[in-house]
């Protein structure tokens, strides 16, 4: 049997800092080295669907595994890379947030939903919503580790301290094996802001912060009104260079050095 796959978050309470422009092309370059990966759009604005070219009115999705009225082989959605598939997302998952609630294992509904496909894939990425809601709550309590974009801005450090504080509360609560993937910087730029915001979160968080760094792009924010991950959308780009660079590193760290 192959071994189960590693689930990783891909959040930040921050809104637009780069999680679903991660979770998309990171999802995308792995496939390009034809690793089978599973992107689940765990967030009511279905941005990494319809960056996927997928379409958020589809149904079945994640909304209808998780209450059980489908099942995996139902929600599961072909992308045009043959190694990486979506479940996608629609904005009646923000409904399901309230459905969920009066539930007694709310904070595990999705790690449950999940189980079956630990068997088909050997990395499963979750596109969180932005805040702290009981979706991102599942999502963190679906997930072996987290990996946390920060937007290399002038208020980074505060958002990251905020999320310090969020995953203790995860490990404490609904996960107690979570652990962090890596902190990766977004949207850099060539101006000593960028530069002393990588400084301070690099020392501060030393080895946990990816080496690769995705800097602004105009092609990254280009490619989802394609419906397309950028490695598709303009392989020459730095920003899929960056994706293409970032996967090798996060593989690297994986133990699939070779990949
Ligand atoms: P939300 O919190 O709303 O889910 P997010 O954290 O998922 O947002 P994205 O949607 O990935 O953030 O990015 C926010 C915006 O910034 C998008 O318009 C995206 O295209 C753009 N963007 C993300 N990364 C880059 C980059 N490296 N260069 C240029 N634009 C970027
Ligand atoms: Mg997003």
């Amino acid at each position: 049997m192959k071994p189960a796959a590693k689930i990783i978050a891909v959040s930040n309470q921050k809104g637009g800092v780069g999680k679903t422009t991660t979770a998309v092309s990171l999802c995308a370059a792995l496939a390009a080295s034809r690793v089978s990966v599973l992107l689940v759009d765990f967030d009511p604005q279905a941005n990494a669907t319809s960056g996927l070219g997928g379409d958020p009115s589809e149904i079945p999705n994640v909304y209808h595994l998780m209450n059980g009225e489908a099942d995996l082989d139902e929600v599961l959605r072909k992308t045009e890379l043959p190694t990486l598939q979506l479940i996608g997302a629609s904005p009646d998952l923000a409904g399901a947030e309230i459905e969920m609630a009066e539930l007694e294992d709310r904070h595990h509904l999705l790690r449950d939903a999940l189980q079956p496909a630990r068997e088909r894939y050997e990395f499963i990425f979750i596109d969180c919503p932005p805040s702290l809601s009981l979706l991102t709550l599942n999502g963190l309590a679906a997930a072996d580790s987290v990996l946390i974009p920060v937007q290399s801005e002038y208020y980074a450090l505060e958002g990251v301290s905020r999320l310090t504080q969020t995953i203790q509360l995860v490990q404490d609560s609904v996960n107690s094996e979570l652990e962090v993937e890596g902190l990766l910087l977004t949207m850099t730029t060539r101006t000593n802001l960028s530069s002393d915001v990588a400084y301070e979160l690099r020392g501060h968080f030393q080895s946990l912060v990816f080496d690769t760094e995705i800097p602004r792009n105009v092609r990254l924010s280009e490619a989802p009104s394609h419906g397309k991950p950028i490695i598709t959308y303009d392989l020459a780009s730095k920003g899929a260079e960056s994706y293409l660079k970032l996967a090798r590193e996060f593989l690297k760290r994986n133990g699939r050095g070779n990949s």
